[in-house]
């Protein structure tokens, strides 16, 4: 049996593959003319699909209702809360004019959608029994990111921005409403078989307007963590500055407390870069656009019953449930198709030729290691399910494994630099929780404090900060991030 192949470790090439491929499928094109926007193409736009699928799934699940704001936020409304205008408004893109007049007020595209949502929901909520309110929505975001841009990484027109918005009665729901959300997340990246850990971010890195963030970070094959979803705890701030009461039973007003949740396109890049190989994409079967491509192998005067066979399997297949096409391409060779549904990274593919129609087979083959099994051809559908299942466990095996592999442990400030030089990934290492130190130690080694690890216990406790030699409380993790 041949070895399953392990993710690849592109280190320096990493970038340069992430770009072919998206260029070559093709996914997501990146020559529109406005920096750091980019083109969903037909086919990038069908695993976009099959990914907002599974989050709108996972969260209505959970009694979340999808809504549609408006992109324009007026500037007094976006002013509103001190602490998230102060960290937004060297990112926003503003509408000054229509046509040739100057606007009476400025409005800003919206960088998120607090201040937009907010004041209605000041409007909507009156009564205890208004609550608790679970919305979310799926929309382009803008900010102008000063910093290199990547595509779907760090852009300025963030295409694909889920953004949740919960109120609730009291601190207590809130915080359980904190907790859905982290495990609505945690369900949704182990869908996609994106393996995560989960932090709680430092205070200085926490989303501006929150109590507290709860991060969830992947590692990429070049060793640096990207941050994939993000799960708030906005205490009452937002609900002062906005004047969201409700009347109590007593009959005295109490703001209401809330959270907020947000994931973006960055969740497809990952997608991508954890599963993909040399040849291309690999998909979970859930997200492949097509998930089963039958290419006919024709001889010269066998064409037509090789083909119309083809046809017949696809019908077979599509009846049974899956996505499925034939590849009757004329003048492409068997050998370039192989290579084009690969690149695609369709999870199964079924060859079928005369010799195959005569024995009553078809040559299966598996796109996460391309071993090939032959078949009973009525026996397919079967086989085709057992493979998907088979390809799907694999994935999250391998990728679960390559992560784990990747979190490493270190007492000094040395031992974590040589680890996130060598090896990459995140290092844990225990802390003393002062913000001085935590941007000291960010410093001196050119990478981020990701967090505390989420609902993990504190292994740190009882230790010395590695950076500062003060008594330890904590565990933090530090990684080279996106
Ligand atoms: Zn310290």
């Amino acid at each position: 049996m041949p070895k399953s192949p392990e993710r690849k470790v592109w280190s320096e090439s990493y970038s340069e593959w992430f770009h072919k491929v998206i260029a070559e499928v093709p996914v997501y094109d990146t020559r529109y003319p406005v920096k750091g926007t980019g083109v969903w193409t037909p086919f990038g736009f069908k695993i976009r699909k099959g990914v907002t699928q599974i989050i709108r799934e996972e969260l209505e699940r959970k009694g979340h209702e999808e809504v549609l704001f408006p992109l324009l936020i007026p500037d007094y409304m976006l002013n509103k809360e001190s602490e998230h205008i102060k960290s937004f408004e060297e990112e926003v893109f503003w509408v000054t004019h229509g046509g040739t007049s100057p606007l009476d007020v400025k409005l800003a595209l919206r960088p998120t959608s607090e201040t937009a949502i907010y004041p209605m929901f000041q409007l909507w909520i009156n009564a205890y029994s208004d609550l608790p309110i679970k919305i979310f929505q799926i929309v382009n975001i803008f900010r102008y990111e000063t910093k290199a841009t990547r595509p779907m990484i760090r852009v300025r027109e963030v295409s694909t921005f889920k953004e949740a918005h919960t109120a609730h009665a009291t601190k207590e729901e809130a915080e359980g409403q904190v907790r859905e959300g982290v495990e609505i997340y945690s369900r949704i990246f182990e869908r996609l078989r994106i393996p995560f850990v989960r932090s709680v971010r430092p205070d200085w890195d926490k989303f501006p307007g929150a109590e507290y963030s709860i991060a969830f970070d992947t590692v990429l094959s070049d060793g640096k963590a990207l941050q994939i979803g993000t799960v708030h705890f906005l205490g009452q701030g937002f609900a002062k500055a906005f004047d969201i009461k409700y009347m109590k039973s007593d009959g005295g007003y109490e703001y209401v407390w809330q959270a907020c949740y947000g994931i973006s396109e960055r969740v497809i890049a990952a997608l991508i870069s954890v599963h993909g190989d040399d040849q291309g994409l690999v998909l979970p079967s859930e997200v492949a656009p097509v998930q089963v491509a039958i290419i006919p192998i024709v001889y010269k005067g066998k064409e037509e019953r090789v083909v119309k066979r083809c046809h017949e399997v696809k019908d077979e297949l599509a009846r049974s449930g899956f996505r499925t096409v034939v590849d009757d391409r004329e003048e492409v060779t068997p050998g370039s198709k192989y290579f084009t549904w690969e690149l695609r990274g369709a999870p199964v593919r079924i060859e079928l030729g005369p010799r195959d129609l005569e024995a009553g087979t078809a040559v299966l083959v598996r796109r996460d290691t391309l071993q090939k099994t032959v078949v009973k051809v009525t026996s397919l559908s079967e086989e085709a399910e057992k493979l998907l299942a088979s390809i799907d466990a694999h994935l999250g095996g391998r990728e679960e494994k390559w992560m784990g592999e990747r979190i490493s442990r270190a007492s000094t400030v040395e031992d974590v630099r040589k680890t996130l030089e060598e090896k990459g990934g995140i290092v844990e290492a225990p802390w003393c929780g002062s913000r001085g130190c935590g941007e000291e130690l960010e410093v001196k080694l050119d990478a981020r404090i990701l967090g505390v690890p989420y609902n993990e216990g504190s292994a740190g406790e009882g230790h010395t900060c590695i950076n500062c030699d003060g008594k330890a409380d904590r565990t933090i993790r530090i990684a080279r991030s996106y």
